[in-house]
């Protein structure tokens, strides 16, 4: 159906030199068929229950759609579709700390998007907010000043750390990192950056310079953007290559850390991580940029990760949490003295849809709730909790688990290898807890809840750790 409804037909691609008017014919056909394809979803979209046949079309739909036309890799390596036993699971809709799918089964979120449910899904404050706008003016006219990106650019200057004063608004985390990359640049007049290994700050081509793992940047070599990676944590190693670089001319403009790494697996810094680096960044005169994009808004029982360190950065990035889960929205703050650099010509760097109404105003309304609710430190208690009863179910599998760790509720689940860290992810499945984990990729797993998770769920998720790991220590003795 799809291959007839989208052919493009232009008379450049017909070698058989059929007629403009075939062509024109054709056209016609497809567009009603995507008319009629686009009704039936305009209005199962508009439906607030589906019948069972109208769940079976979305499920084939959905599948069919991956297969044929977004990338049918994804088939295989998710565990919500199993294609031998014909099953997909399809999400629907969702509610506070959970996802429903298409046929009505509830998870517990744990994977919190990533990073982007910090508020909780669809948070009525920032959901009424960005529905109260709508019925205002949705987009900005790129003319008239806009109230709310300089509400939200005050509101940040406000929690951010220090003399961090002027934002910058993006639509993602690696667009914020290019944002940083490219005004430290200007800022120091140097070009050559530091960052660490297994790092991750995105996967555009200057964002991906700085990430540090072969997996994402191999088959992309060599970048246009200068970058050099210190191992992560080794603080001795990053002295060096700063002085190096200063030693053959190449002055560092500036180093970025991610302050806990999570696509790594929740890797840890070391103690007083950040307060060595910023004193190396002062002593060689880098500019120090904190990439909080999955730390950042109370993930890690702080506002943001810097504040455990007492540090500084001159250029803090942001995104995920930022929008509430409800809008994309990414930004970077900077000191006034870095963001002089950016004056004279605010034009010479902007998104299109960076900063946009709907996405300041989602952005105001999450740290509005953030606040209010003391959403941080309820990640520092229940993260607190969530460790130690989840360390105390690890130490009786001991050939199982090799770690957990991690800071508020950010946490990291090391297994020995990754076979068992899928049995377990998919015995959580199973039970309807959704972890961060694919198949082949699960050495650790990510719990990542919204911070808004009710204890009565915390300790479902605990409980079911430990059932799934005696599961799998069975299963593990009898293969052995
Ligand atoms: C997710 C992430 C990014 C990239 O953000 P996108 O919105 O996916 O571009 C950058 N840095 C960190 C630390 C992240 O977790």
């Amino acid at each position: 159906m799809s291959e007839v409804a989208y052919r493009s037909g232009g008379p450049q691609d017909r070698p058989d030199g059929q007629s403009e008017e075939r062509n024109s014919q054709d056209q016609g056909a497809s567009y009603s068929n995507v008319m009629a394809y686009t009704s039936q979803v305009l209005g199962l979209i508009e439906k607030e229950e589906l019948s069972k046949e109208d769940s079976e079309w979305i499920k084939f739909e959905t599948v069919n759609g991956y297969k044929e036309h977004v990338n049918p890799g994804y088939l295989f390596s998710r565990k919500t579709v199993d294609m031998n036993k014909e099953l997909a699971f399809v999400e629907w809709k969702d509610a506070r700390n959970s996802f429903i799918d298409i046929d009505g089964n509830e998870y517990i979120d744990c994977i919190g998007g990533r990073g982007i449910y910090n508020v909780g899904h669809r948070h009525p404050k920032v959901l009424q907010t960005v529905m109260n706008q709508l019925q205002k003016q949705a987009m900005h006219t790129h003319d008239l000043l806009d109230p709310y990106r300089a509400i939200l650019a005050k509101t940040l200057a406000e929690i951010t750390p220090g003399d961090l004063k002027y934002v910058f608004f993006t639509n993602s985390g690696g667009e914020a990192v290019e944002s940083a990359i490219k005004l430290a640049r200007k800022a120091t007049n140097r070009h050559t950056f530091i960052s660490t290994t297994a790092g991750y700050h995105g996967v555009s081509l200057g964002s991906l310079a700085a990430t540090g793992k072969a997996f994402y940047r191999k088959p992309f070599l060599p970048f246009a953007q200068n970058f050099r990676h210190a191992l992560f944590g080794d603080v001795d190693m990053l002295y060096k290559l700063l002085k190096s670089l200063e030693i053959v001319g190449e002055e560092a403009a500036g180093v970025i850390i991610e302050p806990i790494q999570g696509n790594a697996g929740v890797r840890m810094p070391p103690d007083n991580y950040l307060q060595e680096v910023r004193q190396l960044c002062d002593e060689f005169g880098a500019l120090l940029i904190l990439d909080e994009v999955q730390t950042g808004m109370g993930r890690t029982g702080k506002m943001f990760y810097a504040e455990h360190e007492n540090v500084t950065p001159d250029i803090l990035c942001l995104a995920k949490a930022l929008g509430g889960g409800i809008m994309p929205m990414g930004a970077i703050v900077a000191s006034e003295k870095v963001y002089e650099s950016f004056m004279e010509e605010p034009y010479r760097h902007e998104h299109t849809f960076g900063g946009n109404t709907l996405a300041c105003v989602a952005a105001i309304a999450t740290i509005h709730v953030l606040i209010e609710e003391r959403l941080p430190e309820r990640a520092a208690v229940i993260g607190e909790y969530m460790l130690k009863e989840l360390r105390a179910i690890a130490a009786r599998y001991p050939k199982l688990v090799q770690e957990i760790r991690g800071k508020g509720l950010f946490i990291g689940v090391e297994f020995f290898d990754s076979v068992v860290g899928f049995e377990v992810s998919k015995g959580l499945f199973d039970n309807k807890i959704l972890v961060e984990g694919t198949v082949g990729d699960v050495k650790t797993f990510r719990i990542e809840p919204p911070l808004t998770i009710e204890q009565e769920q915390v300790d479902r998720v605990i409980q079911t750790f430990d059932l799934v790991l005696s599961q799998v220590q069975r299963k593990y003795n009898f293969i052995k």
